[in-house]
């Protein structure tokens, strides 16, 4: 069976013959324990807790509550495993990129398990799961794979009776802390560059879906890394991520997720060890859409950056700045876009938008849609709940949207696009920074010289051009202002995984 699908990037491609997925029975889920020392346990507490299916709101399984303790024996099996003279610590590192392939190569053997999982978890179309997430993990396992032998550092002149040169080592233990809009992806986005440097990892997967990270620890374990290199602990943010970023043996905590969670977590880091933090958080982006760019595209596009994973993304498109001599026609265009969208199961291949991660997000999703209804911004399309007790939300598309309201200022998480206008260049560009955020920007124009001066001028730590959601594994990626700090991805991740020791040599003699 052939598919018309769309990648990431737009380009509309055909997509090849798939093994439609077998529908995961509970029984075909054989990973639900805590994951430390390359073995399966079960919670100290004895607790567990179900994770749920989205689009029937059906329990899958049960999994193991991992809590305080478990990270701690986690966090010891990883400091054995990273300590010197361990053998992670001197394996050669051509080896270890081939341990980064060998995980490469299992996550593409069980790419539709894995992608069939992330759909029952997460309630994302199953192709999406499949190209995009499983694509954009098996590329960041590989690209990092490439980078383990060329961590290097440099040579600095002095004087003649000095020999002076840095060293790259590793931090050490790395705590993760994943959201659940990309358990996947996220999880590699963590994993590895931190074993790239050579370091050892606890991560925590989000309480809502924690099927995939698991089934890749068994990955993990059949690839051939040393016990205690890895470990995952299921379990909830207030007890097991918070163990996580207040740990005493933990050197660095990156994080991804909401920014009031971020701030608890830099807090403890504070509070406890002072250990480094990397932190991608929340955002609130503007696009700017010049009447000068090609139009059609650029409804499309930010469409797709406002609607892409149920709206659930922190790169959302959710403020779009439209010229206003463009912006009737605009809007009615990017209302005619979004009846193209087809909602339903998730595991059906013609689906392009699922439901909602979990009540209490659609519970805050609603509220702010009727914050815009009741604030005076124009509903063109969408707007409600579909069905009684779903978690599916219609794509809602606000025009007449005002700085001012709650839906202009709040990260929403969910499928609402907001459609402002503006008169002045300058005008747009104040209005667009004029957030606590700094994640990401847009700008949709025919002129270079616009382009490139707008995008100088926004203060995101990524400006796409002509594009949206464009992201690379060679590409940094994080945010700015309260959107977070430090870069995942491409070289500049590895900075954040290496600790530099600079060695000074004196000489005992020149000559
Ligand atoms: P979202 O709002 O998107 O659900 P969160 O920031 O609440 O995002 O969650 C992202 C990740 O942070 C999840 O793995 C969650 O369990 C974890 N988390 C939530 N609260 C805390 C906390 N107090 N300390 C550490 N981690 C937390």
């Amino acid at each position: 069976m052939a598919h018309n699908g769309t990648t990431q990037n737009g380009v509309a491609e055909e997509i090849p013959a798939l093994p439609f997925p077998e529908p995961v029975k509970v029984q075909d889920i054989r990973h639900t324990k805590i994951f430390i020392n390359n073995e399966w346990l079960t919670s100290s507490s004895g607790r567990t807790f179900p994770t749920f299916n989205p689009a029937t709101c059906v329990k899958i399984c049960d999994v193991e509550e991992g809590d305080k303790e478990d990270v701690d024996n986690a966090v010891k099996a990883a400091k054995a495993a990273g300590q010197r003279g361990s053998p992670w610590r001197k394996m050669d590192v051509s080896s270890r990129g081939k341990l980064l392939h060998m995980l490469a190569d299992l996550v593409e053997r069980d790419r539709v398990l894995l992608a069939t999982l992330e759909t029952l978890d997460t309630g994302k179309p199953f192709l999406q799961s499949f190209f995009i997430d499983l694509d954009g993990s098996i590329k960041t396992l590989r690209y990092y794979a490439g980078w383990t032998d060329k961590i290097q550092g440099k040579t600095m002149h002095v004087d003649e009776s000095f020999m002076c040169l840095t060293k790259h080592e590793p931090v050490g233990v790395c705590g993760a802390i994943i959201p659940w809009n990309f358990p996947l992806l996220m999880f590699m986005w963590k994993i590895a560059p931190a074993l790239t440097c050579g370091n050892t990892i606890v991560i925590k997967p989000a309480e809502q879906t924690p099927l995939t990270a698991l089934h890749v620890g068994s990955l993990i374990k059949e690839a051939g890394f040393p016990p205690g290199v890895v470990n995952i602990i299921p379990g909830f943010g207030p007890t097991a991520g918070a163990a996580i970023a207040s740990h005493m043996d933990i050197d660095k905590v990156a994080f991804t997720g909401s920014t009031e969670v971020g701030q608890l977590i830099k807090e403890a880091a504070a509070k406890s060890n002072l250990k480094r933090v990397t932190l991608e958080l929340g955002g609130k982006n503007p696009c700017i859409v010049f009447a000068d760019c090609d139009l059609q595209m650029a409804v499309e596009e930010t469409q797709r950056g406002a609607f892409y994973n149920q709206g659930q993304c922190c790169t959302a498109a959710s403020r779009v700045f439209v010229e206003e001599t463009i912006y009737d026609e605009f809007v009615r265009r990017s209302v005619e876009n979004a009846k193209k969208i087809v909602m339903g199961d998730p595991l059906d291949p013609q689906t392009t938008h699922g439901p909602q991660i979990d009540q209490q997000q659609f519970d805050k999703i609603m509220d702010l849609i009727e914050s815009g209804k009741n604030e005076g911004a124009r509903l063109e399309y969408g707007g409600a709940a579909v069905g009684e007790k779903s978690l599916f939300i219609q794509p809602t598309i606000f025009s007449e949207v005002k700085d001012h309201m709650r839906i202009a200022k709040e990260e929403i998480f969910g499928p609402v696009q907001c459609i402002l206008s503006f008169k002045s260049q300058r005008k747009a560009v104040e209005r667009a920074n004029s957030t606590q955020y700094g994640l990401v920007s847009a700008v949709f124009t025919t002129s270079m010289d616009k382009a490139l001066s707008v995008s100088a001028a926004l203060d995101t730590g990524t400006v796409w051009i002509n594009c949206y959601n464009n992201l690379h594994v060679q590409i940094p990626f994080g945010g700015c202002k309260m959107s977070g700090n430090g870069r995942e991805l491409g070289e500049y991740a590895l900075a954040e995984y290496t600790e530099v020791k600079a060695m000074i040599i004196k000489l005992s003699e020149t000559l």
